[in-house]
């Protein structure tokens, strides 16, 4: 399944460097508490670079919302249609989300609701994304 590999820039390094340690990293402001994703040079809220760090989350989470793509327009994504896209809100701050293809969840039968967890897909040698599946009960 040919899968996107991603180009990392500069502000992006620290999460993809730790995506390929099978982690979950968030930048977060300590002086607002806040995280936020994806990154920026400044914290959103106060406006600040010198209080932004990376912190490690659990990737646990739930689906609040998923579709099925069966025409869609990146043509490297076509020979996997139809696939799901998830949306996936993080436990630790339901407001940072991700999009998800799910892997082991068959087209159509995604769980809106259902917890789910981050796994690693290894797309190329050393290269790792993230993703997430269902736990199951
Ligand atoms: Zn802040």
């Amino acid at each position: 399944m040919p899968k996107v590999i991603p180009v990392p820039d500069e502000l992006s390094k620290p999460f993809w460097d730790a995506v390929n340690e099978r982690r979950l990293v968030i930048q977060n402001c300590t002086s607002c508490d806040l995280l936020q994703y994806p990154p920026r040079e400044t914290c959103g809220k106060c406006r600040s670079a010198e209080n932004l760090e990376w912190k490690e989350v659990s990737g646990k989470g739930y689906v609040s919302s998923a579709i099925v793509i069966e025409d869609g327009r990146l043509d490297r994504r076509r020979p996997d249609q139809p696939y799901n896209l998830a949306l996936v809100h993080l436990d630790e701050d339901p407001g940072i989300n991700f999009y998800s293809n799910l892997p082991g969840t068959p087209v159509d039968e995604v769980p809106v609701g259902a917890a789910v967890e981050i796994v690693f897909e290894e797309v190329a040698p050393g290269q790792f994304i993230h993703e997430w599946r269902v736990v199951s009960e």
